[in-house]
């Protein structure tokens, strides 16, 4: 392997792969979790992580909401894969902790004794946990623990602010991706787009809403699943018309967004949102899958099924400036703080 190549694979966590070889931390079944650290990487000193909300609703709905059960899956998969990469839903969720070592040749600019959130998912995370969760009652996204996880040349980590208490910071740095998704593609979708955002009273999809109202977006939609988180919405002002549909009921969906909209961003955290989220969406428009409970076949085929012109694209975690975006809605926008502290107060 050439010196450029080697590089490569280091800086992508490869050497760290055990199981398949070769293939990339996402991808693999087993990481490497040492936390003996090469020159090239960061040992952090976890002390919390943040179940992505797909993740975490899957594991709680296959053991009965059995927080023990719970918490006995969570140290398998940690254990077995050396990562917290649930196999059902293919998701992580994101950590916090404190920089404990870094290597000499780390381009990340990280310093010892920092507080940082990890923008990367804890899909390719190597990641060791060490008080077995005994913090934890198995009942909330948010995991208080300890362990070690590793962070390589092209990972990406945030100080986090000192202005906001930590699991706020979490919550909020965990789902960053969907607003800038969501500013992004109102940009790119011609004059003020009309958008709809379904799971709209939760964390991603409030921001998405926030983000769309920045980026001058026209009619706002925001769709949610019963008349309690509708009451919590309108409150929060941050859509023109707030309508109550479960979003797998593909028709429901149709008729409560009504004309159908430029640009929908699918922020639930349940499968089966895919055909309604087309079915709202205008020939032409935009479709954002920020849920990770999405099915890729369920969209391609149900927008085919449907001959629905639309473009559809999977909401990348990774957007340049996403963190920062999403901290300062959550500082200015006074809506977004109603619907997400109370969330973060019960996990
Ligand atoms: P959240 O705060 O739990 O919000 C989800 C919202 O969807 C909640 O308001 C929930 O209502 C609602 N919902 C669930 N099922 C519904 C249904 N059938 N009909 C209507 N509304 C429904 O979740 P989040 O943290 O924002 O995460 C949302 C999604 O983003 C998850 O799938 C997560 O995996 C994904 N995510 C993606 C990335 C990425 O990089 N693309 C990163 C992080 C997270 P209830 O509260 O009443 O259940």
């Amino acid at each position: 392997m050439t010196v450029a190549m080697n590089a490569l694979h280091r800086s992508l966590g490869v050497h760290r792969v055990l199981e398949p070889a070769g293939v990339l931390p996402q991808a693999a079944h087993r990481l490497d979790a040492d936390p003996r650290i090469g020159p090239d990487e960061v040992r952090i000193a976890v002390q919390r992580l943040n179940l992505d909300a797909a993740s975490y609703r899957q594991l709680a709905e296959e053991h009965d909401g059995d927080g023990d059960r719970v918490r006995a899956a969570v140290l398998g998969i940690v254990g077995s894969r050396g990562k917290m990469h649930n196999p059902v839903t293919g998701s992580g969720g994101m950590l916090i902790g404190v920089v404990d070592e870094v290597g000499d040749d780390s381009p990340l600019g990280l310093e010892p004794g920092q507080q940082v959130a990890t923008l990367v998912s804890l899909t390719l995370t190597p990641l060791r946990l060490t008080d077995g969760l005994a913090q934890w009652d198995g009942r909330s996204e948010q995991v208080p623990t300890a362990g070690t996880a590793i962070l390589f040349a092209r990972s990406i980590a945030a100080v986090l602010p000192d202005d906001l208490p930590q699991e706020v910071a979490l919550a909020v740095l965990d789902v960053c991706g969907a607003p800038a998704a969501t500013e992004r593609v109102v940009h790119r979708s011609g004059h003020r787009p009309s958008v709809a955002v379904l799971g709209a009273a939760g964390k991603s999809g409030c921001l998405s809403l926030a983000a769309a109202r920045d980026a001058r977006a026209g009619r706002l939609v925001g769709v949610v699943r019963d008349e309690r988180e509708a009451t919590a919405l309108r409150a929060a002002r941050l859509a023109d018309e707030v309508v109550v549909a479960d979003a797998t009921d593909p028709l429901a969906v149709a008729a409560a967004v009504g004309q159908p909209v430029d640009v929908t961003v699918v922020c639930v955290d349940a499968p089966g949102a895919e055909h309604g989220a087309v079915l709202a969406t205008a020939d032409g428009g935009t479709v954002v899958f920020f849920s990770m409970a999405t099915s890729f076949s369920a969209a391609a085929l149900g927008a085919e099924g449907m001959a629905a012109d639309v473009t559809m694209l999977v909401g990348n975690g990774y957007t340049p400036g996403h963190a920062a975006l999403a901290m300062d809605l959550y500082r200015h926008s006074p809506g977004v703080r109603s619907l997400i502290e109370p969330r973060v107060r019960a996990s």
